[in-house]
């Protein structure tokens, strides 16, 4: 009998969104009648930018002919793709990335899941809570952890987002390995600021740490004084890794397309005290298990790098924005008191007084057909919060501000 890998059984059951959907559907047959808005799920709703779809559609014409044809691409990306977002993600805005730093591949969660395998199994890992699920499950799967007990794993420095610290993690006063923040963060909709992120870099620096940086909403920043990018931060090209995706920036969730940012001289030690560029391991892993984003999907992303492109997902943005901006008003002015929503189309709502994240979920759909995302199902100080998305569409964003009222 083949014995299988036992981690995976430290997660719990259910996922989060399974139980969600296994209510609501549950609800639904109880009362047909009820029209149920969805604000849970961080899915995008509007369609891709003319700019994407015209972009893919020259590219399928090319590949009915053989003379412009493409089979396997690069493992690393289309130099195409990787200069333009060098260009216009980082050297424009005067900040030093090169491509071939970038690494494109078909989502950014299999670049946050897969990038712990080019470190050492017994790394010590601190992770944001509440956060993106990804960087601790598949720890999890990886053998880093122990059990789960009273909602925690053993062995994972958790980083506490209250509302006391403003949702801006502080570095802990043990040692660990790597370090996994997201920034503006998923589900708290908050971000890290310049001297938040100037305390990691120090901090990464002293315990020869590496900083894993999600950056998947950096397009969604509206305020100015905002790091876009950790490689704002001076000495953050010697400590961090950044991941960014489509998805959100471009309405690529169903079509696939990220990347991660590893800079030149970023080192790992081996056991023995060398250094290792994480670069190469990085390259080592992809080119055996990966074999490219499809030459389609990275001719639709490129297709954003343009001033119209720029305008286009400008405007889908400013969209979902817009929604974020009427979800935060009409919950305060139901008397809710709310975070994020600013920088990312997330907003983390407390529950009323002694009423726990699943409750109030029930409550909210029960009462006024509304989905939400419990805020215990990111990690345990998600408990008394509960995530809403501004993914909608306008009208029913509108539509559940006005049951709220
Ligand atoms: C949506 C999301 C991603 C991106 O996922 P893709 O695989 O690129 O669709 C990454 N990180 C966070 C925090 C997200 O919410």
């Amino acid at each position: 009998m083949a014995r299988i890998n036992e981690n995976y059984l430290k997660l719990p059951e259910s996922y989060l969104f399974t139980e969600i959907a296994r209510r609501v559907k549950k609800f639904q047959a109880e009362n047909p009648a009820a029209e149920i808005i969805r604000l849970g799920i961080g899915d995008v709703t509007q369609p891709l930018p003319k700019v994407c779809t015209d972009a893919m559609t020259a590219a399928v014409a090319e590949m009915s002919r053989a003379e412009t044809f493409h089979g396997y691409g690069p493992e690393q990306g289309y130099s195409f793709l990787r200069e333009k977002i060098a260009e216009w993600n980082y050297t424009r805005r005067g900040i030093s990335v090169t491509a071939d730093e970038i690494f494109i591949s078909d989502g950014s969660k299999c670049d946050c899941g897969n990038i712990q395998e080019i470190f050492s199994a017994d790394s010590k890992i601190a992770i944001a809570d509440p956060v993106y699920p990804v960087y601790l499950d598949t720890n999890v799967m990886a053998g880093r952890t122990g059990t789960l007990r009273d909602g925690r794993f053993e062995g994972v420095t958790y980083l506490p987002c209250t509302a006391e610290n403003n949702f801006s993690p502080a570095p802990p006063d043990t040692h660990v390995d790597l370090i996994y923040l997201c920034s503006p963060n998923n589900p708290t909709g908050t971000t890290l600021d310049k001297a938040a992120l100037e305390r990691w870099v120090a901090f990464a620096k002293a315990n020869d740490a590496v900083i894993l940086y999600d950056a998947a909403y950096a397009a969604y920043i509206t305020e100015e004084n905002i790091p876009r990018s950790i490689y704002e931060i001076a000495g953050a090209r010697d400590v961090a890794i950044e991941f960014r995706s489509f998805s959100k920036t471009a309405g690529f969730t169903g079509t696939r397309c990220g990347y991660v940012v590893i800079p030149e001289n970023l080192c790992g030690t081996t056991s023995t005290g060398d250094k290792v560029p994480l670069k190469n391991l990085w390259i080592r892993r992809q080119t055996t298990k990966f074999n490219g984003t499809a030459y389609i999907v990275q001719r639709g992303a490129a297709a954003i790098y343009s001033d119209e492109g720029q305008a286009q997902i400008h405007a889908l943005i400013d969209y979902y924005m817009t929604n974020a901006r009427i979800i935060r008003e009409g919950l305060s002015a139901a008397g809710f008191k709310t975070y994020g929503g600013i920088n990312a189309p997330y907003i983390w709502l407390k529950t009323p007084e002694g009423i726990s994240s699943w409750e109030f979920f029930d409550k909210l759909l029960r009462e006024y057909k509304i989905v939400g995302t419990p805020g215990a199902g990111f990690g345990p100080c998600g408990e008394g919060y509960l995530r809403l998305t501004a993914f909608g569409s306008r009208e029913n964003t509108l539509k559940a501000m006005e049951r709220l009222a």
